[in-house]
């Protein structure tokens, strides 16, 4: 493999603990992926990438930002992608999913705030992420309030551009979405230099949208009631990679490993014995390389087949029509389908409880399992809402709260034993 030791100094990066965080990333992505059996060829692709995380896509991004392109580095679903893209800049993820950047963030932030907001911190200030590293700006948004006040710090280190999301879905506050995204397109103009029209959003939308139909066609096969072609393991390292990747290699890579499991599926060949009890797993986003709770599942005789969350269905469902042909039109349009997204920021989230009841049902599940990532308000706050719907649908449910840390791996595997046994009963 390439030395990117140079690349990482030129960055700025803190080399000594960097090379850390190298050594063990790994063992711990052979431990989940490498050991699961009669994966689809097609996630060669995503192994090679998650290889060399920090080195093959950081290492395109300097060499775009050497012809003058602009990257922008975002941590919520709700930032619309096509804005940048029309303009020609270029998007990543930034959301940190690893304890190994929570201590860092623990040193700016109180220690009870989820380890999503701690860890993206700690990646940033403690200078040990190269994606951190190469954005020429943040884009921020207010959704929930560690996040926001997470921000205030961050953008004394970072140019940051916030975007003002509305915490309810009235006629009202979609508009005003849509003008806060003609707001982000003026910076996005400033930071990139680059006029944007219309024609020049019309094929940014239709590149995002492509992904999003390339992404939901993987999900669509793992509908099927009898055969399961891909682990939820491998369906999440896709999408977590998709908040990386290039939109148009992200949709060719996804379209490939979709004719591939439809292939599966005619075929019948599944990754797990039949009768694996399914589950959907819904919450909190599950930011790379956060394979937790997927790990658990799936060595405890359950296989995942759906995740209702940000690295899953929320970041393709819905696309943006695409019939408007002036600018004001389209803010519009990707305000109306931005604001489909039931994020427990909002109020009410009556949608995303019927959105979970439809999704057990289309994906055929056995269970639910709702994790919360500790110290999420929100989401914590909506999750008896979610459980007594449930039962009422006569869908079983498990809850689980958690963090990055190891410490409860073995309670959660009882637990979840427990939960996946009582659904053979
Ligand atoms: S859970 Fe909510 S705040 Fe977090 S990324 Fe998703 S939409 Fe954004
Ligand atoms: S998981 Fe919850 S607390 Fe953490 S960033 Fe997302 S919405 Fe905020």
């Amino acid at each position: 493999m390439v030395d990117r030791h140079p690349m990482w100094k030129d960055l700025g990066m803190d080399l000594e603990t960097h090379d850390q965080l190298c050594a063990v990333l790994p063992t711990a992505f052979g431990d989940v992926y490498l050991s699961q059996e009669n994966r689809p060829e097609g996630m060669a692709f995503w192994d090679m990438v998650v290889a060399d995380v920090h080195g093959i896509r950081p290492a395109e991004l300097i060499e775009e930002q050497k012809k003058g392109r602009k990257v922008f580095g975002t941590f919520c679903t709700y930032v619309p992608d096509e804005v940048v893209v029309a303009c020609d800049g270029i998007v990543t993820g930034l959301c940190g999913g690893s304890q190994f950047w929570v201590p860092e963030g623990e040193k700016h932030l109180p220690a009870d705030v989820c380890p999503l907001i701690k860890a993206s911190l700690g990646a940033r200030l403690g200078k040990t992420c190269p994606f951190f590293r190469i954005v020429d700006q943040i884009v921020g948004e207010t959704t929930c309030d560690g996040k926001k006040k997470m921000y205030e710090i961050m953008a004394k280190d970072v140019p940051m551009h916030i975007m003002e999301l509305p915490h309810m879905k009235r006629d009202v506050d979609v508009a005003r979405f849509a003008q806060e995204i003609a707001l982000f397109a003026k910076n996005v103009e400033e930071v990139t230099g680059n006029e944007l029209t219309a024609e020049k959003l019309a094929e940014a939308i239709d590149i995002i949208n492509n992904r999003r139909k390339a992404l939901a066609r993987v999900y669509e096969t793992r509908k099927d009631p009898d055969t399961i072609p891909i682990s939820g393991t491998d369906a999440l390292l896709m999408m977590q990679i998709a908040f990386f990747d290039d939109p148009v290699r992200c949709a060719e890579m996804a379209n490939k490993l979709a004719d591939e499991l439809e292939q599966r599926l005619v075929d019948k060949v599944s990754v797990f014995p039949a009768g694996t009890k399914r589950i959907l797993l819904t919450g909190t986003p599950l930011a790379i390389p956060n394979w937790k709770l997927h790990h658990i599942i799936e060595t405890s005789g359950a296989a995942i087949v759906c995740e209702e969350n940000c690295t899953g269905t929320k970041f393709f469902t819905n696309l943006v029509d695409d019939s408007a042909t002036t600018l004001e039109g389209q803010f519009q349009a990707l305000a109306e389908r931005y604001m489909k997204i039931n994020c427990a920021c909002f109020t009410p989230n009556e949608a995303r409880i019927q959105e979970v009841i439809q999704l057990a049902k289309d994906y055929h599940v056995d269970g639910v399992i709702n994790q919360n990532l500790k110290f999420c308000t929100t989401f914590k706050v909506e999750a008896p809402a979610l459980e007594d719907a449930l039962e009422e649908a006569g869908i079983p449910v498990l809850n689980i709260e958690t963090d990055y840390t190891d410490n409860d791996a073995e309670q959660l595997r009882t637990r979840i034993g427990a939960f996946v046994e009582m659904l053979g009963e």
